[in-house]
């Protein structure tokens, strides 16, 4: 009887630390776990197992809590503990779902809710209701999510479980900004933050303050926001758990750039800590944002530079979910082999094939999907002709086993652009510029042909002399008169280009100064009439 109370005293610790000290809660329970093992105390082991289980989850380390909350639950099963049943299956299902296992995570929750009596444990059941909208919510299933996280919000309420009511409201408000309601979101999320303040819970806060300013920024209350955001800084800057810095790391970020302010010290400090952490995840995510970042700056050596390592960390995250994946199978493939239950077993085999199949199958389309990525990245959408990424990559292979080389860079600017997009409107413009496009490739075959701006285009092409030059881009020109694209309704004028350029020795780094050339004789045929071709030769920098 001793024995028995001391086992509990034990289990209860474990359970009050699984989430300050995890380790520490798993020891604890470890120690019950045998001990209660040795003297055959079923409910305890099975007890002390779910308290491992609990703080592996806890600890990331989650086919080992599968494995644990497996033995839990046949314990409980075997003794008839329901409440020891329905709270494994509860810890089964948050394993499935952190996996993507979204059909067996509901499962479990689903069973687990119809052992719940509410007046009993009130607050399993709100977490198993939240539970059920978050499998939801992830399957974008709005209204089915809403509905259970109101039902477990009533719970929360009538029960005043302020922690949890608040991260339900987090919950509810997560959906409005995900459904573009802002200011909606904003008052779940002030709810949710006005119940944590009596709590004295500073990663919650955190947590709540930084979604509160990210649907600030989705309104355009920068300064709200600013407010905000560096309230949460100091709250999550003090504690050991760096996931939620990371994230308003990120949120702050996205607020530099709406204010015209560089977001990268925030970035960088989010990906040194995300590195730091592991968090592979978060690297992708933020890898991302500064590649972007740097397109949108022009500078899109860079932007290509981190471009490439946002590709191999989502590589490595596929990878890992994929071998988590199978973890988590042979997890249950023991369990059931163990169990000698055939019948579970064959299908574990047949389910076992059919997601290495179905890998198979994504890797593939990944795969392909990369590519596609990579030619998007690197061709214009309209006239799938190279875009200025694309023109630089090339440019810079031209010079893979020269050091210099003979070039032409030309530049090919429409005339009157602009009055052929006011008569005829957008979307004919467009097809002008297709259709210039078309004609450029038929004439500079073996050249770089890129769609450098709005409606100019730059040609790189390898000559030996500057009189082909000269006679390339001349009839180019003439061809472009010849397409005949009437240019306006009330004069027989047609579409015609002009043609600035440079010829000369070049090497890698050349490019930009050889287009300032080119540009100044663009500006020159402009001037002298329009429909003409300028190119100077060669000049010493
Ligand atoms: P100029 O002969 O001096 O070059 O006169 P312009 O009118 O061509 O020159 P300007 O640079 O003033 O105007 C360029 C126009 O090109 C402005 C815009 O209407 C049009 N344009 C730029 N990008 C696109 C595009 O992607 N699609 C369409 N349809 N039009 C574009
Ligand atoms: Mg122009
Ligand atoms: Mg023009």
């Amino acid at each position: 009887m001793k024995l028995k109370t001391y086992l509990n005293a034990e289990i209860q610790r474990s359970k009050e630390l699984a989430f300050q000290d995890p380790k520490k809660s798993f020891e604890l329970a470890k120690e019950a776990c045998e001990l209660s093992k040795i003297h055959n105390l079923e409910i305890e082991e099975g007890l002390a197992l779910f308290q491992m289980a609990y703080a592996c989850r806890v600890m990331s380390q989650y086919s080992e809590g599968l494995n644990l909350a497996f033995r839990s639950l046949d314990i409980m099963k075997k003794n008839q503990h329901i409440k020891g049943i329905y709270k494994a299956k509860n810890i089964i299902g948050i394993i499935y779902f952190y996996f993507g296992a979204m059909t067996d995570a509901l499962e479990n929750f689903m069973s687990a809710l119809s052992m719940i009596d509410e007046e009993e444990d009130f607050n399993l059941m709100s977490s198993l209701l939240n539970n059920i909208g978050e499998v939801y919510r992830e399957a974008e299933a709005y209204v089915e999510a809403t509905k259970y996280y109101n039902q477990a919000l009533d719970i929360c309420l009538r029960h005043n479980l302020n922690i949890n009511a608040s991260a339900i409201y987090l919950n509810l408000g997560e959906i409005a900004y995900q459904e573009r309601h802002y200011s909606e979101s904003n008052d779940y999320m002030q709810k949710g933050y006005a119940l944590l303040l009596d709590e004295n819970r500073v990663l919650e806060l955190g947590e709540a303050e930084t979604k509160i300013g990210r649907a600030l920024v989705a309104q355009g209350l920068y300064d709200q926001a600013k407010v905000i955001f560096l309230s949460a800084l100091s709250k999550l800057n003090s504690i050991e758990n760096k996931y939620y810095l990371i994230d308003l790391l990120i949120e702050m970020a996205k607020l530099d750039q709406r204010v015209n302010h560089s977001p990268m010290r925030n970035l960088n400090e989010a990906l040194s800590l995300a590195s730091e952490q592991g968090l592979v995840i978060k690297e992708v995510k933020i890898y991302e944002k500064i590649s972007s970042y740097y397109e949108s700056k022009g500078d899109f050596a860079k932007a290509l530079a981190y471009y490439k390592r946002f590709h191999l960390k989502q590589s490595e995250v596929e990878a890992s979910n994929l071998s988590k994946r199978l973890e988590i199978i042979s997890v249950e493939f023991d369990y059931y082999k163990e169990k000698r239950e055939n019948l579970k077993f064959r299908q574990m085999t047949a389910r076992l094939e059919r997601e290495i199949e179905s890998y198979n199958r994504s890797l593939e389309s990944i795969r392909s999907q990369n590519q596609e990525l990579l030619k998007e990245s690197l061709y214009d959408e309209l006239t799938k002709i190279l875009n200025r990424r694309g023109l630089e990559k090339a440019y810079q292979e031209l010079f893979e086993n020269n050091s210099k080389l003979q070039l032409a860079v030309l530049i090919v600017d429409i005339d009157r652009f602009k009055g052929y997009n006011d008569t005829w409107g957008h979307v004919k413009g467009d097809s002008c510029l297709v259709r210039i496009a078309e004609e450029m490739s038929k004439n500079f075959k073996h050249a770089i042909i890129a769609r450098y701006g709005g409606e100019e285009f730059l040609i790189i092409v390898q000559v030996d002399d500057f009189e082909k030059v000269s006679q390339l881009a001349e009839r180019f020109r003439e061809n472009v008169q010849t397409l005949g694209i009437q240019a306006s309704i009330d004069e027989e004028r047609v579409v015609t280009v002009s043609v600035g350029g440079y010829y000369g020795t070049l090497d890698k780094n050349a490019l930009l100064s050889a287009i300032e050339v080119a540009d100044k004789e663009l500006y020159k045929a402009k001037d002298s009439g329009r429909n003409k071709v300028r190119i100077s030769k060669e000049i010493h920098w």
